[in-house]
């Protein structure tokens, strides 16, 4: 029985380990790693495991650094189980998807260009067609509901509360008389987060696979950021420019818009116009209405008052590339929330093209920003930028708010932790290694946990590991 680690192991993206007993492989999510150009080639390479020897796949969530790499993984000759949360297969449908069209056009353009060249053409990651190859193999599920997927293993998704249908993973497997109960944090959520549940507290475990995402830093107090956005608003209101929000089109986009209209009258948010300027967030945003029993209480009395009450009567859902054109053509007076979440694609860049050099435009950066990304330029304060091959002066203020993040801080990751009632070994994945370094420190020192750091192929025997104290 043997634990091996793959992607996410010393950074955030690209999340994929191996579960070995009985025989069998497990493979655990098979996320695209995300960054520079550079950094995102690698995903073309061969996988450091066979196909044909995976049995079965276990995906935490449907963000694409947990799932991107599955239709790949199906372009490669998989054709086994994929297990999730319901929710999850739904986003996946919209997320993988879109995945598929982004890498067929990026090539497509590529072509074009290699073509004038008199070089060989270059073929996408993958097709939309091995994308729908790739989602008939997924299997639903609820949270709390144990199955048996192998012989010798049995999961369990509980809720994580970091976007519709993340999970966190139990697992129960069984090798001989060896018998180990792992635990795969996924990505967890900040507790009190808006429209999502905290995650699920879990008190048993043999060995702990945990993120550290923000493994060394505290968020802001949330009254403290519904604060700071409230003066972010007013102050672009009073330079009269724009507001731009990089959003993950899952998880944050719907988050956002939910504050927004909470905070409607107190932003003053009736003198601007509201743009959600992404398909898929919309398409996503109409998940997140399917699954009302997922959401927190506070997000469900909200629900239930919608009939009454219209939300956000200046909001404006974008589909069309001319829609978004015309955003273009506004001065003062817009929030435009766009994909991507860290800038490296998508209408966010034709937005940051036209008001990134603007002093009176403000850009809120809400989410994790990846090394190499664009939105990490913005964020460590460059003060020029390449934008499609030009370079564009940063006039515009970059507003980094934590406290709007779908991953806890190292408080709500070690109150997580704290959950486990014998103190499991946990091996820190998900993190930039001093993030994860950091959080290995407060774990040792505050939570009696011993705790290490994994990297791309390091292999764990999991019969050694302590027993478990009963
Ligand atoms: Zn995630």
């Amino acid at each position: 029985m043997e634990l091996e680690f793959f992607g996410a192991a010393g950074e955030v993206t690209g999340s994929c380990h191996i579960l070995h007993v009985g025989g069998h492989k497990l493979l655990l999510d098979c996320g695209m790693i995300q960054g520079s150009r550079k950094t995102e080639q690698r995903n073309a390479d061969p996988f450091p495991f066979s196909t044909s020897d995976i049995d079965a796949v276990v995906l935490s969530h449907a963000h694409i650094d947990h799932s991107g790499r599955l239709p790949l993984l199906a372009k490669r000759g998989y054709s086994g189980p994929i297990y999730t949360h319901n929710a999850s297969r739904d986003l996946c449908h919209i997320l993988l998807q879109d995945s598929a069209r982004l890498g067929e056009r990026d090539a497509e353009l590529q072509n074009r260009k290699r073509e004038r060249k008199g070089l060989s053409p270059v073929k996408p990651l993958y097709t939309v067609a091995d994308a729908e190859a790739a989602l008939t193999l997924i299997e639903g599920s609820h949270y709390d509901d144990r199955r048996e997927i192998l012989p010798g293993v049995s999961i369990r998704f509980r809720d994580a509360g970091h976007i519709m249908g993340s999970s966190i993973v139990e697992m129960w497997v069984k090798e001989g008389s060896l018998e180990r109960k792992i635990v795969f944090s996924g990505d967890l959520g900040q507790y009190d987060t808006p429209v999502l549940k905290d995650p699920t507290p879990i008190e048993e475990a043999d060995l702990v696979l945990m993120e550290s995402t923000y493994g060394d830093r505290d968020h802001r107090d949330r009254e403290l950021t519904f604060q700071e956005i409230g003066e972010i608003i007013q102050e672009a209101r009073h330079n009269r420019g724009n507001i731009l929000i990089p959003a993950f089109a899952v998880g944050r986009s719907q988050e956002l818009l939910y504050l927004f209209g909470k905070h409607f009258d107190e932003w003053g948010l009736e003198r601007w116009q509201i743009f959600l300027d992404s398909p898929m967030a919309i398409e996503a945003s109409r998940v997140y209405w399917d699954y009302p029993h997922l959401y927190d209480e506070e997000a469900t009395k909200l629900r239930r008052d919608l009939d009454q009450m219209p939300l956000l009567p200046n909001l404006r859902l974008s589909q069309a590339t001319e829609e978004s054109m015309q955003i273009n053509k506004i001065r003062s007076g817009a929030i435009v929330i766009a994909g991507s979440g860290m800038c490296n694609g998508g209408r966010i860049i034709h937005h940051l093209k036209h008001n990134l050099w603007r002093k009176e435009c403000q850009v809120i950066i809400v989410g994790y920003q990846a090394q190499g990304s664009l939105g990490r330029r913005l964020v460590e304060g460059s003060k020029d930028v390449r934008i499609y091959g030009e370079t564009v002066r940063v006039g515009a203020r970059i507003r980094t708010v934590g406290g709007l993040s779908a991953h806890g801080d190292r408080e709500d990751l070690a109150n997580w932790y704290r959950g486990f009632e014998n103190r499991p070994p946990v091996c820190l994945v998900h993190g930039e290694i001093s993030a994860a370094e950091s959080f290995k420190h407060k774990l040792e020192t505050e939570c009696g946990a011993t705790a290490r750091l994994t990297q791309p192929g390091l292999k764990l025997d999991l019969e050694k590991l302590p027993q478990l104290e009963h």
